[in-house]
């Protein structure tokens, strides 16, 4: 077997590994017998974008090919899915019966497996939590043998270590997902413009817990009386009656398509400082001053950039970060501060959101906890990115905040233990299911959370 090149999807540290793809469960127990020395680790569809689905010199067990639906109970939604089942997958089997999924990522190609693993959010934290919050059980293979865990059962502590693990306490092999009961395909939107940060938080802070969802988009190259100008759209599920009439018999179609595609080779990329402050006054100005009420398809609200193929390639080849953080509510000041900074640095972050958390989860890696979360994609050659974002990190940091590790390919370790206060916790859990070390990624040795090169 030869090494492959792997990379996240901002396609930034680029490493080789041995890759496995299994499709039968018991081809990854003996996997975990028989480790690679440089370490094994579980990954999905590749859409964490930094280093955390890799393994310099090691072995990546490809789960994709575990993609069976094995149960599903269409009364109450509770489907039991292999864990590289795509969330695609559950709304092309479940939206025709009314069923949708319980938390949405930015897309669809993300795994049940990545999901937990990431214990991913979506644009409904304020009101449903996390990922991690609608799996009532899940199988875990671990170097110590295999386990099936609940979030309240005997092993509670490795169910939330798995969840925000970042497959660092075994592979994932089923969950059972609770599905959330929709009426039609569409979601019904409230649109405003924002003309800057202050006006957008105190609209949020007002309205937001009268709808399902909310997500704000942010200029953040906007600079003084509009720094952090925005576009909020805050909507709810359609109800059937909601539909117009000749709508109403397809109220549950659900086939979502790649519009365009983005060529292998971008020169140089297409998203610079230029393009991004066109883009972004042609976004602001677009969007409605204030509207009520729209109905937007599904694949529209929750996944627009599916619709491009490979969008990631728009960077060209030096590839692009996500940087996500999150400061507790109290902490305006600092969020307030980090858009500063952004807008003058002119680092052109093309996607830019803000959303508000609930109350986090007891996973100590799981990266939600109540406050202001901003999440931005920056090309990775922008001048001076590196010293500007270490920056960011310290005052997040400092006010008791933290950043998305399923995000991240450059945080430096000693800010982990402030971010996550939990860290020992799950290094404790950790340590029983993997006393030695045979799970390893490339973020866990950036992040010090395994030992060694
Ligand atoms: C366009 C876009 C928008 C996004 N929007 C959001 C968002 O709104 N909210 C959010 O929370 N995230 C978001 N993400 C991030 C994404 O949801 C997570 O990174 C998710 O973990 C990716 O799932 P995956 O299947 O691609 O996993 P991978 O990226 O392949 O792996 C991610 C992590 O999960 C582990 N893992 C994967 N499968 C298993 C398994 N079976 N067992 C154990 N560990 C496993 C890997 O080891 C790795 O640590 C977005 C990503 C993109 C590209």
């Amino acid at each position: 077997m030869k090494p492959e090149c792997l990379a996240g999807w901002g396609r930034t540290a680029p490493s080789r590994a041995y890759i496995a793809r299994p499709h039968q469960l018991g081809q990854l127990s003996d996997l975990m017998e028989s480790p690679a020395p440089r370490g094994i680790v579980a990954r999905g569809l590749g859409r964490s974008y930094g280093d955390a689905a890799q393994c310099a010199g090691g072995t990546v067990v490809d789960v994709t090919g575990l993609d069976r639906i094995r149960q599903a109970d269409l009364t109450t939604g509770q489907v039991r899915v292999e864990a590289g089942v795509s969330l695609e997958a559950l709304m092309r089997a479940f939206l025709p019966r009314g069923w949708f999924i319980p938390v949405s990522p930015g897309t669809r190609h993300v795994t049940v497996g990545g999901a937990l693993a990431a214990d991913i959010h979506g644009k409904n934290h304020h009101q449903d939590g996390s990922f991690a919050n609608h799996v009532s059980s899940l199988d875990l293979i671990s170097p110590t043998g295999p386990r099936s865990l609940t979030p309240s059962g005997p092993e509670a502590d490795l169910y939330w270590a798995t969840a925000g693990g970042l497959g660092l306490t075994g592979i994932i092999t089923e969950a059972t997902v609770s599905l959330m009961a929709v009426e039609t395909n569409r979601v019904r939107v409230d649109t405003e413009r924002l003309a800057n940060l202050d006006e957008l938080m105190a609209a949020m802070e007002a309205g937001d817990e009268a709808y399902r969802y909310s997500v704000a988009w942010v200029d953040c190259l906007a600079k003084g009386r509009s720094l952090g100008r925005a576009v909020l759209t805050r909507g709810d599920h359609a109800t059937l009656a909601e539909l117009p009439a000749k709508q109403r018999p397809a109220a549950l179609a659900y086939d979502p398509r790649v519009r365009v595609r983005v060529p292998a080779v971008v020169p140089g990329g297409l998203l610079n400082l230029a393009t991004v402050r066109a883009f972004n006054e042609l976004w602001y100005r677009k969007a409605p001053r204030r509207e009520h009420g729209r109905l937007h398809p599904l694949t529209g609200f929750f996944h627009p950039l599916d619709a491009i193929g490979s969008w990631n390639r728009l960077y060209g080849s030096r590839g692009f970060l996500q940087y996500q953080l999150v400061v507790p509510f109290g902490a305006e000041d600092t969020l307030r501060l980090c858009v500063e900074r952004l807008s003058d640095s002119g680092c052109a972050s093309f996607l830019a959101v803000l959303k508000r958390f609930g109350p986090g989860d007891p996973g100590p890696l799981s990266f939600p906890m109540a406050g202001w979360t901003l999440a931005l994609d920056i090309p990775a050659g922008a001048p001076q990115l590196w010293s500007l974002l270490d920056g960011l990190d310290e005052e997040v940091a400092g006010c008791g905040g933290r950043v998305y590790l399923a995000k991240d390919s450059r945080l430096r370790p000693e800010l982990l233990p402030n971010m996550y206060p939990l860290l020992d916790k799950w290094k404790a859990v950790r340590d029983q299911v993997d006393p030695d070390r045979v799970l390893s990624s490339d973020l866990a040795r950036r992040l010090g959370l395994v030992e060694g090169p």
